[in-house]
């Protein structure tokens, strides 16, 4: 079998999608875990490593990739927000020309 085309393993309870880690002990490393998995009882608990131990430089390299990503989408979600925020301010200043136009050339002379 052509294990790089495996995308999930059955299990007891349903199947077990392939995931990828982002912990700091296991940055990228990517194994099969219940689809039901989320923290609460009902779940089979399968779990199985895919990939084998992340390399002492991956190690070192990963957790500080991880929040230098993370400093960089919270950047982004702000920056969006921020774009956000700048449409509205454009949509009300362009509905505040056109009255004040309405308003200057509608007024009798
Ligand atoms: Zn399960």
């Amino acid at each position: 079998m052509e294990e790089w085309r495996l995308k999930s393993v059955y299990t007891v309870c349903r199947s077990a999608p392939l995931k990828t880690s982002w912990t700091d002990a296991n940055p990228g490393r990517r194994f099969f875990g219940c689809a039901k998995y989320d923290g609460k009882a009902n779940q089979c608990g399968f779990f199985e490593w895919f990939d084998p131990r992340t390399c002492p430089r991956g190690m070192e390299v990963g957790p500080h990739l991880m929040k230098k990503n993370k400093a960089l989408q919270s950047e982004l979600d702000l920056q969006k927000h921020t774009v956000k925020v700048l449409k509205v301010m454009l949509g009300a200043s362009w509905v505040a020309l056109i009255v004040m136009g309405v308003l200057l050339f509608s007024t009798p002379k």
